[in-house]
């Protein structure tokens, strides 16, 4: 009789790792929420209990990472923001293990986050607090309307009382102050950023600034946004069809995007409801440029539209292949997030964060943001998430019919 030497074995799945080299039949064995051994055929008796993967199509993956969603659920009152979603129903009950919030507070609403956010989600939740002191979200008032909106010292004393909590800072151009100040904007908020020693993220797509000319200013804006960053800032939503994208307006990406990612810094996709356009998105493939990182940007009104598993479909769509998509929110995201030897990886030794899916064949349609329909031949569901060990199965499902997208 053999001793029981693992709490959970993995058994027979098709483990697909990029960032590890890892694509083929392994068994995934796991101890006090680590994983302890990565091996064919670690035999079933060594296990307290055993988890047989089969189908096909069902591939284990590391615990996916959405490096921009929104959830500072119940802490936004109205009026001042949009609905945020709960961590877990987007986190450990959609295959995701991992969840960056992306300035949904600024730093006078910050403590929701270590007082009720943080430890009440079984999901990692990672804080990027808002340049804007109060972060009125869409669909409200901009965040920063005037340079006073940014409270630098205030960001320096929060980050003081609450070590390790703020992992960025977040801005969105989006507003008429950009046509007038957005320099100075951007610029203070880098300088904000440098104060706490964390990256800068940013949002570009203005669907406010709707005129040529504000179009015109918003494009210039994203050129001194690119040469302002430094290694390690994130741009988000890469794929926006909205002012101040990445193309000029022959298609072409300015110059700057290709010195910025040279430099070192992410270029994130965040779809969202507003920020993907399908012939954008097509137009950046033809050209190489790929998203660094896949993220949803879900909100209380955008889950119920999709999910991160439904974004990676959809860039599927344009041509990635599923270890692009499974890079781009593991590896490349833990590396976004400055996490790359925490997450991302499955690696004995790390915490056991997997996520087990299906990738469905068929023919699927979906929408982009401007109401675009286009097809795409792959859909994923998740089906377990394990987080440092612990499993939880997956909510219903971001439609009537449950995961995958609408059939065509
Ligand atoms: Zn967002």
């Amino acid at each position: 009789m053999t001793d029981v030497t693992y709490d959970l074995l993995i058994k027979g799945g098709h483990v697909l790792d990029p960032g590890q080299g890892l694509d083929g039949t392994l068994d995934i064995a796991i101890s006090g929420g680590k994983i302890s051994q990565i091996a064919a055929d670690i035999p079933a008796e060594e296990a307290g209990r055993v988890l047989e993967i089969r189908g096909a199509g069902r591939h284990v993956v590391p615990g996916l990472i959405d490096i921009h969603t929104h959830v500072a659920n119940g802490a936004i009152t109205e009026g001042v923001g949009m609905g945020n979603c709960d961590p877990d129903t987007i986190g450990v009950h959609s295959g995701v293990t991992t969840v960056a919030d992306c300035g949904s507070v600024g730093v006078a609403n910050l403590g929701v986050f270590p007082a009720y956010i943080l430890p009440n989600a079984k999901t990692r939740v990672i804080t990027m607090v808002n340049v804007g002191s109060y972060a009125h979200t869409m669909p409200g008032p901009a965040d920063v309307s005037s340079l006073d909106d940014i409270n630098r010292d205030a960001l320096v004393t929060a980050a003081e009382h609450n070590p390790g909590l703020i992992a960025g800072v977040k801005l969105r151009i989006v507003g008429p102050a950009f046509g007038e100040i957005g320099e100075d904007i951007i610029t203070k908020a880098k300088a904000a950023a440098n104060d706490l020693g964390v990256p800068l993220m940013v949002h570009i797509g203005d669907f406010t600034a709707k005129d040529a000319a504000s179009a015109a200013r918003r494009g210039e804006l994203t050129r001194f946004l690119l040469k302002t960053f430094e290694p390690g800032d994130i741009l988000t939503h890469l794929c926006t069809p909205n002012s101040g994208r990445v193309l000029d307006p022959s298609g072409r990406p300015y110059p700057e995007v290709a010195e910025a990612r040279a430099n070192g810094v992410v270029l994130d996709s965040a779809l969202g409801r507003g920020n993907f356009g399908i012939e954008v998105a097509r137009r950046q493939a033809e050209v190489g440029l790929y998203p660094d990182t896949i993220s949803s940007d879900l909100t209380a009104l955008g889950q119920t539209f999709h999910s991160l598993l439904e974004c990676m479909a959809k860039f599927m769509s344009v041509g990635y292949t599923l270890a692009d998509v499974v890079r781009a929110t593991t590896s490349s995201a833990a590396r976004a997030l400055g996490l790359t030897d925490t997450i991302g990886a499955i690696a004995v030794g790390r915490d056991a964060d997997l996520t087990i899916l299906d990738v469905a064949e068929g023919d699927f349609t979906f929408t982009d943001t401007t109401g675009t329909a286009f097809q795409g031949g792959y859909g994923l569901a998740p089906v377990y998430t394990i987080k440092a060990g612990e499993e939880f199965s997956p909510g219903w499902g971001t439609h009537p019919w449950g995961w995958l997208p609408a059939s065509a």
